[in-house]
């Protein structure tokens, strides 16, 4: 496992209690500690994580790290025979760059993007999307099981990360949307309880707006599930995709705004929902 942040961690654990045995490695040592009290082997170089492993899961940031880490000349020659899994949000575009340079290396790559957050990560609630070849997820499924219940293969290499940021997107507008009238109602003084429980009545309910509900209304952005700068990364990469589909943006463009706003006032590491507070035009 390269990658033990906030969803690499609890993932690394699931595989360690599905009896595999883990090497992990992370950039901050510190981080991969912990899956070391239950039995993996930390180590502190990538290369050493990729020459003693069959299958390297990738749960790093964003392409960018993915090259520091596993595309550097160390770790790209080590690679032959080698299974990668690329399991964060990254663009189809650049998976398949990435699958084009493991190839090349020798290595077989898919990508297997996943939908849930930290605690679905710990219960291995995660809706595992795939994208690869039939064979390969033939031959990873129960590996994948680790993480979620029931792997879907969505397609080749690429279609898996496209349906992700789809999926992403709606993250962003739903909760731009829910920020705006949760601030709105509470402005105009009427009672919250009562608007939660027309919406949740209602079709317009999305199960996450309870999820962000409290975090919003106390204003505790802190212990994140997922970033603001994630969220910021997953906006840029669908509006490049959308754009070059021709598809009209304008009003994602006005969720990255905020997000923009959100990040630029110092919510950066912290929980996304913290949009609520940019909406509301509140300081940190
Ligand atoms: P995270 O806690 O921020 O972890 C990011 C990981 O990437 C850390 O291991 C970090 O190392 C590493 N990293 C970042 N830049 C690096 C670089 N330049 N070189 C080497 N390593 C680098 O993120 P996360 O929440 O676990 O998310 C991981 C991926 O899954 C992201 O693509 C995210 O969008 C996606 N995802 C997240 C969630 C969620 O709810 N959190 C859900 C689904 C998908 P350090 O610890 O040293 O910084």
């Amino acid at each position: 496992m390269i990658g033990t942040g906030l969803m690499g961690r609890p993932m690394g654990e699931r595989i360690i209690n599905a009896n595999y045995r883990l090497l992990a490695y992370n950039r901050s040592l510190e981080k991969a500690k912990p899956l070391a009290l239950l039995g993996a082997d930390v180590v502190s170089t990538p290369g050493e994580a990729i020459a003693s492993s069959e299958c390297v899961i990738l749960m790093l940031a964003d392409a960018h790290a993915i090259r520091e880490t596993l595309l550097q000349k160390d770790s790209l020659g080590l690679l032959g025979n080698r299974t990668v899994v690329q399991m964060g949000t990254i663009s189809p575009e650049e998976s398949l760059a990435i699958q084009g340079e493991i190839v090349r290396a020798g290595g077989d790559y898919f990508e297997a993007p996943v939908l849930g957050s930290v605690p679905q990560a710990v219960k291995g609630e995660l809706i595992v999307m795939v994208g690869s070849t039939p064979e390969q997820f033939g031959r990873w499924s129960d590996l994948l099981r680790c993480f979620g219940p029931d792997p879907l293969r969505i397609g080749p290499v690429g279609d898996a990360a496209a349906l992700k940021l789809a999926l992403n997107q709606l993250i962003a507008s739903l909760s731009a949307a829910f920020a705006l009238s949760l601030n709105f109602v509470e402005r105009k003084g009427i009672d919250m309880d009562l608007f939660m429980k027309i919406l949740r009545n209602s079709a317009l309910y999305a199960p996450m707006f309870d999820n962000k509900l409290k975090r919003m209304i106390e204003r505790d952005y802190g212990n994140p599930n997922f970033p603001t700068k994630h969220l910021a990364k997953d906006i840029d990469l669908f509006l490049k995709e959308a754009k070059s589909l021709s598809l009209e943006v304008s009003g994602l463009e006005g969720v990255k705004r905020l997000v923009q706003m959100t990040l630029t006032k110092g919510w950066v590491e912290t929980d996304y929902s913290a949009l609520f507070s940019t909406v509301g035009r509140e300081e940190k």
